[in-house]
């Protein structure tokens, strides 16, 4: 066939039938940025829950190595702080949560660290679905082991207090009890703190 310019960058081809009227690298090019567009759509109106969870670490691997990278270091860090060794359940359920929503609000204006979804519906920070409710096991973690004696701790604490009432706090007059405890342990702890919501 004889070749011919293409209509998007001017550079000359040889399409595969007469219909083309892009190069291929152009046509690749559109395609992907259709992909995009439509993925970008997708995660702006939520996913649904169970599929989040199943392809989040293949999804984002990177986003995973960052996380687990951050949350050692902050575990690492809290405990030399407090000059302790903290029980394991404390490190993974308290600390490990208090890092994987901290460091989902510093990254939320990429794609994977806050995502909300559907069925059942909710938000998920970086790729784990318990922002709304781990306060008042943080709360009693706090009381019970003194974390924000920790300056990185309450640092990072802080703020994720901050971001979740925010986000969760209209959750105070919600009709499920664990969602409205979890709303008023984060306005306890932030009064607590110093800083009265
Ligand atoms: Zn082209």
């Amino acid at each position: 066939m004889d070749k011919r310019i293409c209509r998007q960058c001017q550079t000359e081809f040889t399409p595969e039938y007469a219909s083309v009227v892009n190069c291929p690298a152009c046509r690749q090019k559109n395609v992907e940025k259709q992909t995009r567009s439509r993925q970008t759509r997708i995660l702006a109106s939520g996913v649904d829950a169970d599929t989040w969870t199943d392809n989040f670490d293949t999804e984002y691997p990177e986003l995973v190595e960052q996380r687990r990278k951050h949350s050692k270091e902050f575990r690492e860090t809290v405990q030399t702080e407090l000059n302790t060794v903290l029980p394991w359940d404390v490190q993974l359920d308290v600390l490990d949560a208090v890092a994987d929503v901290y460091i989902a609000i510093k990254n939320q204006t990429k794609v994977g660290w806050i995502q909300k979804v559907l069925n059942p519906d909710g938000v998920h920070y970086a790729g784990v679905s318990y922002a709304d409710v781990i306060c008042c096991s943080i709360a009693a973690a706090c009381a019970a082991h003194s974390l924000d004696k920790s300056e990185t701790f309450r640092q990072k604490y802080l703020e994720v207090l901050t971001h979740l009432n925010q986000k969760f706090g209209q959750n105070v007059t919600n009709h499920d009890e664990v969602l409205r405890d979890n709303a008023l342990a984060a306005k306890r702890e932030l009064e607590r703190l110093g800083f009265p919501s």
